[in-house]
Formats: C-alpha cells, structure tokens, sequence
C-alpha cells in the first residue's frame, strides 16, 4: 500500500476507533488512539462505553470484516470463553409478535461480552508496530490551518492535567453519539451536519446471571424486538459456557425495574416464558444495571456543501441507532472497510466527501430496519412516508410468513445481518413465498398511500 501521510490521530479506542485505526494503519506511517479512559487491565466494562455492561452480539458481517483485519480474532475470543452460534439455528428470534422459523443456517455469529471482543481487538492492534495508543488523554479540540480549510491535528488534556497539542495529517472522530464534532466544525466556521432525531425513551435493565445448558431449550441466544400491544424488548444471549447476559427494557419510559421481583415481573410480560425462566429461576452473577437510550440519532455530513481537509467522523460519532437487532459494531467494521478503500483510491483532498458517500448506504440499511421498526410504534413520534409504511407493512408480511417458512425467515435475517441488501426480501423467489403463505393463512391490506403521513 502506499503511505499517504506520516501521522493519523484517531479520537477514542471503542470498537469504532480500533477499527478505523487498523485500516488507518496500511496508509500512516503512525497511527494514535487518543482514549479518555485508562483501558482495564481485564476485559471489563469501562466508564467509556457504558453500552458495554448489556448485551452485545457481532453479526454474521461485522465478524468476517474484524476476521479479515486480524485473523485468528475469532478463536482468540472463543478461547477466552465466548462461542460462535448459527444466527438462525442457534437463535429465538421474534419480532412482529412471531417467533421466526429458523433451521441450520451458514450465518455465523459470535457470542461474547462486549469488553472480551474489544479486548481482543484493541491488543490485536496495539501488536501492530505503527499504532500506540495514548491512555487518560481526552480530545479538547481541533487545531486548524489559519485559513481554517484543513484540519491539522488535536489538542489534549491528559490525566495529570497537562494540555498538549497533537499533529496529524489525518484526524478521524470515532467518539460516540456524544461526538463533539458538530460544535468543532462549527467553531472553525462549518456548518453543523444536519440531525435527524428519532426519540424513543428506550431503557435496558441488564443483569448476568447463571448459565444452565438446558435454558432457552438449548439455544444460544434470544432476541424480541417489540410490536402492538406489547413494545418490550429483549435479548438473551450466550456470555460463557457458565453465563448468560440477560437485558430487558422497553420505549418511552416503559423500563424494566432494578428490583428482583420487579424484574421478573416484567421478564414474565414479554412473548417468550425464557426470560422469565431465567431472571426468576437462575442464580444472578452481577447486580442490576441501566442504560438509557433516548433517541436514534444520525448526523447527515454527507450533505455538508464544505468540510475541511484532514478530517473525518467515523461510527456512532454518525449516526447511533436502537441496538436491538445489534447492528452497531457490524456498521463500524464495513466503514472501516470502506475507509480502507476510500484510501486506497482517489484524492486525498476530497477524501471526506468520498467517505461520507460511501458510508451513507451502509447506514441507510440498519436505519431502515431499526428505525422505521421504531415508527411502529403509535406513541413515537416521526415523519412515516409511504416508504416506512410500505416497508414496515411489507416486514409484517415477511414475519407472518417466517413463522412457518424457514427460507423466508433466513431472507429476513441475512437482511437484518446485513449479509444480504434489503431487496433480497423482494426477489421473486421471496415474495412468492411471503404471498402465499399470507394467503393461506390470511391477509390484510397494504397501507392506503394517502393515509397521514405524520403524526
Ligand atoms: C445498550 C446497547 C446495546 C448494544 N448492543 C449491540 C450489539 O449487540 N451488537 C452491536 O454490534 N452493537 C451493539 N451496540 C452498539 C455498539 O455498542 C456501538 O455501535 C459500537 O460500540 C461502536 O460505537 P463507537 O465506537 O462509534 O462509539 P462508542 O462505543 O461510544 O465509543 C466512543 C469512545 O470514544 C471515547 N471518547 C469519547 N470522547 C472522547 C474524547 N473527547 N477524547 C478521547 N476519547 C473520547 C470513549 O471513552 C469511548 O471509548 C449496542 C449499543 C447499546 C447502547
């Protein structure tokens, strides 16, 4: 590969940082992670990544990207307990109020905590001799030219106090949904990307407990995303051969209570008795833990008119949207990908628009799912075009029919994995299927096209 500049700084070591970093790492001659928190010394959850203490799957996409960026990353992460699982054979998935039917699939999945597979890939990166990672040093600013067209490194507080300035020829934001970036650009006189918010008022109560071989039927994983009349979600997934990491929560303040008998309680009200089973039966290895998820939240740089050189923003720091089909890191891995390619072709100078353009789709497909699953929902409030309503009809219909349909309900999720684009639920083979057996079993109408668009 050709070096294209000597130094890139990338802002945070979450799983977009380290993966931004690796494709970084083939065209800078150093790479520096510039983190905020100190990284724990066992893989456990950090202040930094509060997300990292509830349930966490990679896809079947996002494990082939992180493989091919550092071979062997899967059996290091087995080896540390985790498992990989058939998406659809090894998973209860229900959404739509059906539970969908799933036979052996080539899907493959990784089951592990959160903080074991960054774990895994921050050492994988940290073994690469051109990427240093700087601990307890959190990203002030941005230092520009004095023209203000590019943008020329970072300035930085470290933990004893001390603030330092860093020089780069590249800086990549990858800080999360609580990305500075849009005040940044705006301090240098950019324009701040344009905000689409979905509010949802989603909250996950999660806990640990117990594993038994015999739980969910001997699965490895359950997954309800919710629908009328009853919202709640839920996911139940394979932790160790001796833990299950269980999280539960619902839209709009409707949250599970950090309260043994509350907890079951709510575990009992969502479509599958497992949790239930679970939260009341086995033995809890953590205490209680809450995460509040108030919004989908996606920032449109690709439509800024003018961006400086030097500067891109990277995963969540884009967009962040409802975790319940478990997208997020799967995103980040293909725009890591797609960073590699951006730089191995074209200009730098407008390798920021060329970025933006190439990761728009990317998002465009988790963001249809999960957000338009989210507009479903009567109280949450958004524009509904005759898109969303199309789709989220069409999606029933797919559902209806994977209940019964296992070629059907392996469509949907190589979709939902995004293994597959969305129009393979609409190639012929599909919607024959989906057809016929809603009108074997019944069928309702499609949505009027003049039906309120909003509400
Ligand atoms: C409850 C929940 C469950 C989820 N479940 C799944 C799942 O099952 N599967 C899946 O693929 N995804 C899941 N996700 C999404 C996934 O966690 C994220 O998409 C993924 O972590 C990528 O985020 P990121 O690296 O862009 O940002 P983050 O993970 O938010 O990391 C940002 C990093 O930047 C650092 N930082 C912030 N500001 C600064 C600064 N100024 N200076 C230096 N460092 C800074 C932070 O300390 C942190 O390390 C879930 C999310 C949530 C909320």
């Amino acid at each position: 590969m050709t070096q294209i500049g000597q130094h890139a700084i990338v802002i945070g070591a979450s799983m977009s940082g380290l993966l931004a970093a690796r494709a970084l790492s083939e065209f800078f001659g150093t790479v520096t992670i510039v983190e905020r928190d100190a990284f724990p010394s066992s893989d456990s959850p950090r202040k930094g990544v509060p997300q990292g203490r509830h349930a966490h799957g990679l896809l079947a996409r996002g494990g082939e990207v992180i493989e091919a960026f550092f071979p062997g990353w899967t059996d290091e992460v087995v080896a540390s307990g985790g498992r990989r699982g058939d998406i659809a054979g090894d998973t209860i998935w229900i959404g739509h109020g059906v539970t969908l039917n799933t036979v052996p699939s080539t899907l493959r999945g990784l089951l592990a905590s959160r903080p074991v597979m960054e774990g895994h890939v921050r050492r994988r990166l940290l073994r690469l001799p051109n990427v240093r990672a700087i601990e307890g040093c959190a990203v002030q600013g941005l230092v520009a030219t004095p023209d203000r067209s590019a943008v020329q490194g970072v300035r930085v507080k470290l933990e004893a106090g001390a603030e330092q300035v860093l020089l780069a020829d590249l800086v990549v934001d990858t800080s999360g949904r609580g990305s500075s970036s849009p005040a940044w650009l705006e301090a240098l006189g950019y324009a701040r990307p344009e905000e689409e918010r979905v509010e949802i008022g989603l909250g996950y109560t999660s806990r640990v407990y117990r594993r038994r071989p015999a739980d969910l039927g001997g699965k490895l994983a359950l997954v309800i995303a919710g629908h009328a009349p009853n919202w709640r979600n839920g996911a139940v997934l394979y932790q160790t051969e001796d833990s299950w990491m269980v999280s539960i929560g619902g839209y709009l303040g409707d949250h599970a209570p950090e309260d043994e008998q509350l907890f079951a309680a709510y575990a009992r009200s969502l479509p599958s008795p497992h949790v239930y089973d679970i939260a009341s039966r086995a033995e809890p290895l953590t205490d209680f833990v809450s995460y509040r998820y108030p919004a989908n939240l996606r920032r449109r740089y690709e439509r800024l008119a003018r961006f400086p050189k030097g500067y891109l923003v990277f995963g969540d720091a884009i967009c962040s949207f409802n975790p319940v089909y478990g997208q997020g890191m799967t995103v980040a891995a293909q725009e890591a990908s797609l960073l590699r390619d951006c730089l191995a072709s074209g200009d730098e100078a407008d390798l920021p628009l060329r970025f933006f353009k190439a990761v728009q789709p990317v998002i465009d497909v988790p963001w249809d799912i999960t957000v338009g699953n989210d507009l479903r929902h009567p109280q949450v409030a958004g524009v509904r075009p005759a898109k969303v309503r199309f789709i989220n009809w069409y999606v029933g219909k797919v559902h209806k029919a994977a209940r019964h349909d296992a070629k059907v309900a392996l469509a949907f999720l190589e979709v939902a994995n995004l293994k597959a684009p969305p129009e393979r639920l609409l190639h012929p083979a599909v919607v024959g299927r989906v057809i016929s057996s809603n009108l074997l079993r019944g069928c309702s109408r499609a949505p009027a096209a003049h039906a309120s668009a909003q509400i």
